[in-house]
């Protein structure tokens, strides 16, 4: 027997049916890049998805299809989003900072029909159209060339229906080594993930809620803010460039109460607002992922009242996998005791959960102590079960999928990640977390951004080194950063050396790349 209750398959289009019902008038904002200002609104960005579903049936999309794009955070970006997913097809959102190796690769593993680009990016849809074997037209966002294109339909049709298990978005993620690897994601998992990323203990949004994703949405499914915006009725702002002082105005003008960015993006905002002696816009809840999101900036956050959702994940896991939401007795904690909580990863939400295996032997699941850090695994209804096109399955029977990085779970279930696995430093036969380092680093006033990493020692095997990049004007030396270290660290794990360096390089979704700096440091002789 089965249950009487009514079955609608999940899927995105329902998203946006939902926000153009209940809130047709809830705003989408665009700070475009030569500074002009686009509104659209939650019934607007369907008329004009289904205007582009038409376009794409005149094209000959068909079912699964990938429609790729090439842009950064605006309105018809986001038009794009349900329009190829309502068309039946699969929105593959491509990352303009790949190399060109990666970017031949991904476009043509993608097999991708359609391309649609930012003028910005035509130098690269320039050089890279010779390779692109399977793209059969390109349409620019700008000089009203998008607008034509579904600007010849009346939106007077319908979404294509399927089951929820169909694929609608193809997200590659760039490993360190080997090809990129195509994440695709359900038209279900994206829903689950929406109704857990709006909850209180998740992303906390509603109705009032005005969301400004700083995230790039080439970028792990832009957090998922465009999925889950129009389910709550929340207006979105987004802004082209990522410029500080852009944003910063932004948030003023718009009345922008929830942010969500990556670490980097909050040290630039306050970078910029020490400058200019301006005070933190009001903004209510700040989101950051991706990386750990220092002490220092935690502190600074919510000394301005400002609720932190420290969260974790991967392209993998749609992204968001846990979050650092209040316990029950948050009102008793201290300050300081806030502060750490939400410098920890966060736990599971509903819907994933999370286990730390041993490093040497990944069948013994270690306990959730607070002490005992191992290979992290995360499983859940919007975890990865297979990259696209793949032969075997990434995650193991039981669903665990190996995230590749390390972690400690305490024993209220809190993630506390201490490394990527292949970036952790063995000294002496022990394990030196190269993120506390540089969390403890970044801490000092006059340090911008630090990476640890190891370098071969004939005695300990591998001793950590400190690079760090000065803040502008800033003299700050080695031995000051060694003395500011020695009680924040142990003092086994104190840097042999610091090197300063103009810039440190980064990957191409802005995190620092670990295998360029080893390989920049190559060779290198520690101090005797
Ligand atoms: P990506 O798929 O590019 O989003 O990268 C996912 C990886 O980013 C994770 O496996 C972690 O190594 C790292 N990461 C994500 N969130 C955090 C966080 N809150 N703290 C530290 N590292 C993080």
């Amino acid at each position: 027997m089965l249950g009487a209750m009514q079955h609608w398959e999940l899927r995105v289009s329902g998203l946006i049916d939902h926000g153009a019902r209940e809130h047709p008038t809830r705003e989408i904002v665009t700070r475009m890049a030569d500074g002009s200002t686009e509104r659209t609104n939650w019934s607007g960005v369907r008329r004009d998805a289904l205007k582009m579903a038409q376009a794409l049936s005149r094209f000959g999309l068909k079912a699964q299809d990938r429609v790729a794009t090439l842009a950064m955070n605006h309105n018809r970006h986001l038009v794009t989003w349900y329009g190829a997913t309502g068309a039946g097809g699969v929105i593959h959102t491509i990352n303009p900072r790949l190399f060109d190796e990666q970017l031949d690769y991904i476009v043509n593993h993608a097999e991708d029909r359609i391309l649609i680009y930012d003028a910005v990016f035509r130098p690269i849809v320039e050089r890279m159209k010779p390779r692109w074997k399977s793209v059969e037209q390109y349409i620019c966002f700008d000089d009203g060339e998008f607008d034509a294109w579904i600007g010849a339909h009346d939106g007077d049709g319908e979404w294509v229906t399927g089951s929820e298990r169909d694929p609608c978005m193809l997200c590659y993620t760039s490993g360190t080594t080997g090809n990129p690897k195509g994440v695709l994601y359900e038209h279900r998992s994206n829903i689950l993930h929406t109704l857990y990323s709006i909850q209180p203990s998740a992303m906390s949004s509603d109705n009032r809620s005005v969301i400004m994703p700083v995230v790039p949405m080439f970028h792990a499914n832009n957090w998922g803010f465009p999925w889950a915006a129009p389910a709550v009725g929340a207006k979105l702002v987004y802004c082209q460039t990522n410029d500080p002082v852009w944003l910063c105005e932004l948030m003023r003008e718009e009345g922008v109460n929830v942010v969500g960015g990556v670490p980097t993006v909050w040290f630039a905002i306050f970078q910029h607002l020490d400058a200019s002696g301006q005070e933190l816009p009001p903004i209510h809840t700040a989101m950051s992922g991706g990386s750990a999101l220092p002490r220092s900036v935690i502190a600074r956050l919510m000394a301005a009242g400002v609720r932190v959702g420290h969260a974790w994940g991967m392209t993998e896991t749609s992204p968001v996998a846990t979050m650092t939401y209040e316990t029950p007795d948050w009102d008793e904690k201290s300050f300081d005791e806030k502060v750490a909580y939400k410098a920890l990863q966060g736990r599971a939400g509903y819907g994933s959960q999370v286990r730390a295996v041993s490093l040497d032997d990944p069948t013994v699941e270690l306990p959730r102590d607070g002490k005992t850090a191992g290979a992290l695994q995360v499983r859940g209804h919007w975890t990865i079960q297979r990259y696209f096109k793949a032969e075997e399955d990434a995650a193991g029977p039981e669903g665990w999928f190996d995230t590749g990085d390390v972690a400690l779970i305490h024993p209220d279930g809190s993630v506390q990640l201490t490394d990527r696995t292949k970036d952790v430093i063995k000294s002496g036969g022990e394990w030196i977390s190269s993120v506390d380092l540089e969390n403890a680093a970044v801490a000092h006033p006059d340090v911008a951004e630090a990476a640890a990493i190891g370098v071969p020692h004939p005695r300990w095997d591998e001793r950590p080194i400190l690079v760090v990049v000065r803040k502008q004007g800033c003299s700050v030396s080695g031995e000051d950063l060694s003395i500011f270290l020695a009680d924040k660290v142990a003092k086994w794990w104190l840097p042999d050396a610091v090197e300063f360096v103009d810039e440190i390089p980064h990957t191409a979704s802005g995190k620092i790349s670990k295998k360029d700096l080893r390989d920049q440091f190559s060779g290198y002789i520690l101090p005797a």
